[in-house]
């Protein structure tokens, strides 16, 4: 890295709240005005996703079902009903994390969405998850699953924590895998084992948070050395105070998704 190059990176502005809010809401109205796959013609409503602004948590599901639809909200069906039951076991509400899915517009009868759509709508999802910079990304199912840990089976993977690959935009969060909600809602083992991996998200989280601790600190040894400054590593003063060192097992003062 030139020295130029580096002041730029050491100086370049950390996003605030304004800013972050100002970001998502230019991909929502983009997504609401979207036609770049077939699935923009069946819809009433595209579903760009909602939350704090501010979150550690990303919750990313599949693709919007009828409910979600008609109302442009994620997760307001049967399914969301269940996802903020899972939230509240551990004490969080569904305005303190951001609430995604990785198609944002309904795949007619909810049949899975084609690849191709996918990869059409993958650019959104991306730029959400860079302007958020997620410390967690809880993956909801296989298909958003599939998005983040690539070859994962979900019977194995489901309340395991994994590193994100930064192409997906969330490069400095560690990605945790959960069950599809709505699979839950068809079989009882798959619910009751939901409700054991919710009882591991916070956990998952202090561990993102040390990760991101540990990298930032990284990051800002190789700058002050001149060594390149990884392309993902934000300011060291956007992340939240790291937990103290004997915080296993979870502190509950510190397990909620606070905000930066
Ligand atoms: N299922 C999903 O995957 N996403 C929603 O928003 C609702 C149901
Ligand atoms: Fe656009 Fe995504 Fe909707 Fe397809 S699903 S029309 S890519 S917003």
């Amino acid at each position: 890295m030139t020295s130029a190059s580096l002041s730029e990176a050491l100086e370049a502005p950390a996003s605030t709240p304004a800013s972050r809010s100002a970001a998502l809401e230019a991909i929502a109205a983009e997504v609401r005005a979207c036609t770049r796959c077939r699935l923009h013609a069946g819809r009433t409503h595209a579903v760009p996703g909602e939350g704090h602004p501010d979150t550690e948590v990303v919750f990313v599901g599949e693709g919007p079902g009828l409910n979600e639809d008609r109302q442009g909200r994620p997760f307001v069906g049967r399914a969301g009903d269940l996802l903020v039951r899972f939230l509240a076991t551990i004490g969080w509400r569904r305005e303190e994390v951001f609430i995604t899915n990785v198609v944002k517009c309904r795949p007619p009868d909810n049949r899975d969405p084609e690849p191709d759509e996918v990869a059409a709508c993958l650019p959104y999802l991306q730029r959400q998850l860079q302007a958020l910079d997620p410390a967690l990304v809880v993956t909801l199912g296989r298909h958003s699953m599939g998005r983040f840990i690539p070859g994962a089976r979900i019977t194995q993977a489901h309340g395991t924590v994994h590193p994100v690959d930064p192409a997906t935009g969330a490069g400095s969060a560690l990605v945790y895998a959960m069950f599809h909600p709505a699979a839950a809602l068809r079989a009882p083992d798959v619910e009751r084992q939901s409700y054991d991996d919710a009882a591991g998200i916070p956990a998952a989280l202090l561990e993102a948070r040390r990760r991101r601790v540990a990298t930032a600190a990284t990051a800002a040894t190789g700058a002050a050395t001149g060594e390149a400054r990884p392309e993902q590593a934000a300011a060291p003063e956007a992340f939240p105070a790291p937990p103290p060192p004997d915080a296993s097992p979870v502190d509950t003062a510190l397990d909620a998704p606070t905000f930066f």
